[in-house]
């Protein structure tokens, strides 16, 4: 193929992984997003496999069927909810990608197309340390990332004094070292780069608590989407550029919708610290043993949703972990054939991920027009009889609009509080991945049902 068409084909792939992210945006869009992912890879793979400078057919297909045979296992078996740590490991291998083109452009320049050994060209060897840079920090980042949301790694936020300032230095050094480095051509100077590089990104991230986590793995997304494109300019390769531009800014840009959506700032985030309290509460009473609360059984509960007018269903990290999602929509559907009005509401950082809600309703077939964002439906719960919290917690809790002291202070909640009746849907009174507790399970409005969220759906099915 002539460099035209590849150029061509690389292009329309572009387009494709364009209209992928557009489609993307939305559950009902989702599957036509995939498919053009889908199309738009195979051009790219396509387009590169036939090119004229592939030396040895037996390497790429022995890479793709060994990175293909790992990925579909992986993606037959992966719950839903590990998905943050899956996506956190696989861009540890996009660093380490990067860091190994950069280490083989340096070795054997003229591959490459950038020069000789001794004499690679300056612009180059910034590309290059820049691309190892960012790579490394994605790999060693990521691993930690992982470990963390994994449970390998404990999730308390690791902090000590002068670190911010320790972080800086060595970030300062790297870009000392790029200037050498450009000047030398030096090995020696290279490995350093790289592994201070290695050592930046653990201690970027092991003061980060565990429910800033997915806001990370969402950085260290876009990160790993600037060491590609990265990548692309060393290689001198468009698409990975376009490609890999695409990652960094939306990898940035779901970074700041998660952040808007705790009410937090990105620089918050990222210095760390936040989220490492652990739950203190265990069994239904937990250390809140001494404050009453009421509880009820799933006939209660079906005495009570039958009786309403309007119920809200708000769904939270618990509904996945039971993967409820089909029971409550059966549930769902009961109610509103007896006429009663029922409605979804969704928090924009409701489970693990942004639209991880969307995603499990959608799934169990769920109307789009009943599910509604936290700003179309909040003023509605004062005039809602029910509202159905299952396996949601800090999404509720009042605390973040009353504590300016509580580390979810700011946060936008879901007003359930305002609804006549809460039925609260989980297993003890644990609080949620905030560790915080929740003030609403003592409320003279609120019952707890205590129990799985599917177990406890299909009893109330039962029980109607
Ligand atoms: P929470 O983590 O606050 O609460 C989930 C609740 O589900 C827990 O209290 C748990 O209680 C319950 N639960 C767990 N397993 C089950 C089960 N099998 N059956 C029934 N209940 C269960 O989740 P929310 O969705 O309310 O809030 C999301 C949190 O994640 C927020 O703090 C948010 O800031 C954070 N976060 C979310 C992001 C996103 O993009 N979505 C990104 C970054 C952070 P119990 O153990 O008692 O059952």
């Amino acid at each position: 193929m002539t460099d035209d068409f590849q150029a061509t084909f690389y292009l329309i792939a572009s387009v494709c992984f364009i209209m992928a992210l557009r489609g993307l945006s939305s559950p009902k869009t989702a599957q036509n997003g995939n498919w053009y992912g889908i199309i738009g890879m195979i051009t790219a793979i396509g387009a590169t496999v036939f090119s004229r400078d592939v030396n040895s057919y037996f390497l790429i297909f022995f890479g793709i069927a060994i990175g293909g045979t790992i990925g579909t296992i992986i993606a037959r078996r992966i719950e839903m909810t590990a998905l943050p740590q899956l996506v956190a490991a696989f861009h540890s291998l996009v660093g380490l990608a990067a860091v190994c083109v950069a280490t083989s452009a340096l070795f054997s320049p003229a591959a490459f197309g950038i020069g000789t050994v001794g004499h690679i060209q300056g612009v180059s060897l910034v590309e290059m340390s820049i691309g190892a840079a960012i790579g490394a920090i994605t790999f060693t980042g990521s691993l930690v990332a992982f470990g963390k949301l994994q449970g390998l790694v404990n999730g308390t936020p690791l902090t000590f004094p002068g670190q911010h300032l320790l972080n800086a230095a060595l970030a300062i050094s790297v870009i000392g070292l790029t200037y050498f480095f450009v000047q030398s051509e030096s090995y020696a100077i290279f490995a350093m780069i790289v592994v201070i590089s290695f050592l930046l990104g653990f201690l970027l991230i092991l003061p980060i608590g565990g429910a800033d986590m997915p806001v990370i793995v969402s950085m260290l997304n876009s990160y790993s989407g600037w060491a590609a494109a990265g990548i692309g300019f060393t290689l001198n390769n468009h698409l990975l550029i376009i490609t890999g531009a695409l990652v960094g800014a939306s990898g940035a840009i779901l970074s700041y919708i998660m952040c808007k959506g705790m009410n937090r700032s990105i620089i918050n985030v990222v210095l760390g610290g936040f989220g490492g309290e652990t739950a203190v509460a265990s069994g239904p009473a937990g250390a809140q043993a001494d404050r009453s609360y009421k509880s009820g059984s799933a006939d209660d509960a079906s005495y009570i949703l039958e009786n309403a007018e309007s119920v809200v269903i708000v769904p939270g990290y618990g509904m996945a972990v039971a993967q409820a999602q089909h029971a409550l929509r059966e549930m769902g559907d009961i109610l509103k054939e007896k006429g009663i009005k029922v409605r979804y509401a969704i928090h924009p950082v409701a489970g693990r991920m942004p639209g991880h809600m969307n995603v499990l309703l959608a799934e169990a077939n769920v109307p789009y027009e009943d599910v509604l964002e936290l700003d179309e439906i909040n003023r509605d719960f004062s005039q809602t009889d029910v509202a159905f919290v299952i396996g949601a917690n800090d999404v509720t809790n009042p605390v973040a609009k009353t504590d300016p002291k509580s580390p979810i202070y700011g946060m936008p909640i879901l007003d359930v509080e305002n609804a006549k009746t809460v039925l609260f849907v989980k297993r003890t009174l644990n609080p949620g991945y905030s560790g915080v507790d929740n003030e609403l399970f003592y409320r003279d409005n609120t019952m707890m049902l205590f129990g799985d969220a599917k177990k406890m759906c299909e009893e109330i099915v039962k029980a109607f």
